[in-house]
């Protein structure tokens, strides 16, 4: 049975480019009917960090991706890293290593200057311990081969093929007893019975070198699938000056998981043009052997649209719904969450097809609902009070007294009642409707101005006209 992990570093918080390994795995997994494990990679103990921690689990369960069974911490291991390591050295596949911090260096720097890769030169790999320096204590490297080639049949990038001379014997256990991480990502791989690692192609000559690993365990090696990292509209490596790269960041802009979900699946994984996914059609088309070889790049305005198609195909409750748990993160969305009662939630639900039409993300939700939130006097921009001039004044006032019998509150008796008003003032029912919204919205944009004054209802309608009426 197929067995993916996602094992991220906590070291800040879930990048755009984790949640999208996480996805394939669970999707990859969810598509085989295997599992996927999640292992938290916390060896790294001056950059772990709680709070990354957090990040990662919150992020992953907003995108709606779940792992089996228990988390699983790396740290928490390192003692049965440690016998691996112990293991390997009586196997004689491994040794103990006393070069000092100096003639590394000196290694180091002969490599560099003949251009050699190999940066260490298996100097205490015959040697015999009893020439081992007083007080020094050593590292256990691995005895990689010599000669011949290492090669990974990686599921995306194809064959790929390593010299051995070119790759040196890497340190298993550092002189204080901790693992490296090459050793721990091999042991806890194989304890977890790990059969497709899925992960950036950043990680592909680590491949190599954990397959050395594997063979001297006499393991066997998992699938391997090195996916194109994620890159900028420019084509560089997504970093810090395209924009946002932490999950929580797109959740704090509007997005939903959802649609995030859905832009993320489409960035190096393709299924001929189709563009929208529900989440069973995205595990029943996944394949790993369909990830492009090329980075793909972010598309913002994608990503925007695709949001905007998401939100006009929810329904509204759920969406009021998706916005509630929103605004936590969404910038003014604790002021409105603070003042969200009953009433106000059936206003919003009832604005809703007006605004989730104009709106591409649920900041645009909470902008466009501002003539639901706003309290009276309403503010009013430039624009529309400019609209609000004596003689439009003068007729909000009548209307305000025509809405007061209209029965029912409804936008056809309203838009009735507008244009016979509009037509006893010889005007055209723009030139009534324009002044209007402004005395209701505060702005000369809305959703229909009928469908507000349903919206808003009769009593807050009317004296936000007669606030203006005057
Ligand atoms: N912890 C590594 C990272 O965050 C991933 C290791 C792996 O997937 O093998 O980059």
């Amino acid at each position: 049975p197929v067995v993916t992990r996602f094992a991220p570093s906590p070291t800040g918080f879930l990048h755009i480019g984790g949640a999208r390994t996480a996805l394939f795995n669970w999707l990859y997994a969810r598509a085989k009917g295997g599992r996927m494990l999640l292992r938290i990679e916390d060896t790294d103990r001056e950059r772990s960090t709680q709070a990354a921690i957090d990040a990662i689990l919150d992020g992953l369960s907003w995108l709606g991706i779940d792992w089996d069974g228990e988390t699983i911490y790396q740290f928490a291991r390192a003692q049965r890293h440690r016998e691996v390591a112990e293991a390997l050295l009586a196997a004689g596949r491994a040794y103990r290593c006393y070069a000092s911090p100096e003639e590394l260096a000196e290694m180091r720097e002969t490599a560099r200057r003949e251009g050699r890769s190999k940066l260490y030169d298996g100097r205490w790999r015959d040697r015999d311990p009893a020439e081992a320096p007083e007080g020094v204590k050593p590292v256990i490297r691995l005895k990689a081969p010599l000669d011949g080639e290492t090669v990974i049949e990686d599921l995306v990038q194809g064959r790929v093929a390593w010299q051995n001379k070119d790759l040196d014997d890497l340190v298993l256990l550092r002189s204080d007893g901790t693992p490296t991480y090459m050793l721990a990502v091999v042991v806890d791989d194989h304890d977890m019975a790990v059969t497709h690692v899925i992960r950036g192609d950043d990680h592909l000559t680590n491949a190599a070198r954990q397959k050395h690993i594997y063979d001297a365990m006499g393991w066997s090696v998992p699938a391997f699938a090195h996916i194109p990292l994620i890159h900028g509209p420019d084509g560089a490596k997504l970093s810090k000056r395209h924009g946002a790269l932490g999950v929580d960041a797109y959740r704090a802009m509007g997005y939903l998981p959802a649609a995030l979900r859905n832009y993320l699946v489409r960035l190096g994984w393709s299924h001929g043009d189709q563009e929208i996914f529900s989440t069973e059609e995205m595990i029943a088309a996944f394949d790993v052997a369909r990830i492009g070889r090329s980075a793909a790049r972010f598309d913002f305005a994608k990503l925007e649209s695709l949001n905007g198609h998401y939100m006009r195909n929810t329904a509204d409750a759920e969406l009021l719904a998706a916005l509630e748990d929103a605004l936590p993160y969404l910038p003014g969305g604790p002021e409105v969450a603070a003042k969200l009662d009953e009433p106000l939630r059936a206003k919003l639900l009832a604005a809703m097809p007006g605004l989730k039409d104009r709106a591409k993300t649920l900041i645009d939700l909470i902008t466009g609902a501002a003539f639901v939130l706003a309290e009276r006097p309403i503010p009013i921009d430039d624009k529309a009070k400019a609209l609000l001039t004596p003689e439009a004044r003068a007729l909000l006032a009548k209307l305000a007294d025509a809405f007061e019998a209209v029965e029912p509150w409804s936008a056809e008796a309203l838009e009735q009642t507008v244009r016979a008003h509009a037509e006893d003032a010889g005007l055209k029912l723009g030139q009534v409707a324009q002044p209007l919204r402004a005395a209701l919205t505060g702005k000369t944009t809305s959703p229909g101005i009928f469908d507000v004054l349903v919206v808003l209802g009769r009593t807050e309608s009317v004296g936000r006209m007669r606030d203006q009426g005057h």
